[in-house]
């Protein structure tokens, strides 16, 4: 006899198609916010695939301003999960449990973020969706899009425990002078390219436990095909180094 929904078995699985794929300028972890919409100025594309990449499905879409989108940790999800995980929030040491958190390392590694839709064009039967505040890295695989609905989805006097207000990192950022040419010289092909490594250095993108503390270390991060270097020279001051083609290196 079928089951009926009371007798579901305790274990079941699903399998899900990706519906579309993510283009970012976050092309590795270090450095991408924690949460979406704290860098305005990253700008990145769902483009849709298989099935998903009909304009049917986005038909009316665009009447909204922003959309959920809920993702697969494809980055971290073969590192597995524990119960219990340390949110940088909470300066890296102390334990809480992972479905109080954002972690990426969960049962099932879905993602949820809430980005801003900027546009949707249609090109040669590729649909694509122009988002930004995106907090994604490259390639991460979309599970689903749905709309964001102000009425509901936004509850002004929700309570979030240690992730109440957004992170008060707001470190200045200032550039060399070599990094200022490196910003002259791929401004044609990424015109916000200063504002966003000026948003994405403002959170601090060091790990918590270096967080409000002297470094002299120099560091690297790697957005579009840029690697650029950066090195604090104030608790609360960051300088831009250079700013250079990444170089890949060759499997052979
Ligand atoms: N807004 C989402 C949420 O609440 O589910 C993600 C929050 S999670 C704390 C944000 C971090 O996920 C980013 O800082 C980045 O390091 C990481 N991340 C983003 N895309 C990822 C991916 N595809 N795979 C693994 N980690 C990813």
């Amino acid at each position: 006899m079928p089951k009926t929904n009371n007798e579901l078995p305790s274990s079941q699985s699903f399998q899900f198609e990706t519906i579309g794929l993510i283009e970012s300028p976050y092309q590795e972890k270090f450095a991408i916010p924690r949460q979406p919409n704290l860098v305005s100025a990253a700008k990145g594309k769902v483009v849709l695939i298989g099935e998903a990449n009909n304009p049917d499905l986005i038909r009316d879409i665009e009447q909204f301003s922003h959309l959920w989108l809920l993702f697969v940790f494809h980055g971290t999800q073969a590192q597995g999960w524990k119960p219990l995980v340390r949110p940088p929030r909470l300066g890296g040491n102390v334990k809480t449990g992972v479905l109080a958190t954002r972690s990426t390392f969960r049962p099932n590694p879905i993602g949820m973020s809430v980005v801003k839709l900027d546009k949707v064009v249609t090109v040669k039967k590729q649909t694509v969706l122009h988002i930004s505040g995106l907090d994604l890295l490259n390639g991460t695989p979309i599970l689903d899009i749905k709309p964001y609905i102000p009425y509901s989805d936004a509850i002004v006097d929700a309570q979030a425990g240690f992730a109440q207000g957004q992170p008060d990192a707001g470190l200045s950022v200032q550039f060399s002078r070599q990094a200022q040419h490196g910003l002259s010289a791929h401004l044609d092909e990424y015109s916000d390219l200063s504002l966003l490594i000026e948003q994405v250095l403002a959170q601090d993108p060091r790990p918590a436990y270096k967080q409000g503390k002297r470094d002299d270390k120099i560091y690297g991060m790697s957005l579009y095909d840029l690697n650029i270097t950066w090195q604090l020279t104030g608790l609360r001051q960051v300088e831009v180094l250079a700013i250079n083609k990444r170089v890949e290196l060759s499997s052979k």
